[in-house]
């Protein structure tokens, strides 16, 4: 790691699956409002029982 320009950007842990997320540039604005590393997450779906909510739901 000679190049220390990605490791001086800020990151968090997603709220959700707690993975860490370094900071983008489309979060400059609302860097501190940013919970959540997906569209997936921000829903709360998480990304592994994606599948497994939709067969429960074709069984009824
Ligand atoms: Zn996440």
């Amino acid at each position: 790691m000679a190049k220390g320009d990605k490791a001086m950007l800020p990151s968090k842990d997603c709220r959700h699956c707690g993975r860490p997320m370094v900071w983008r540039k489309k979060w400059r604005n609302n860097w501190d409002e940013v919970l959540y590393c997906s569209d997936a997450c921000r829903r709360g779906v998480h990304p592994g029982a994606a599948a497994v909510a939709l067969s429960a739901k074709g069984k009824r």
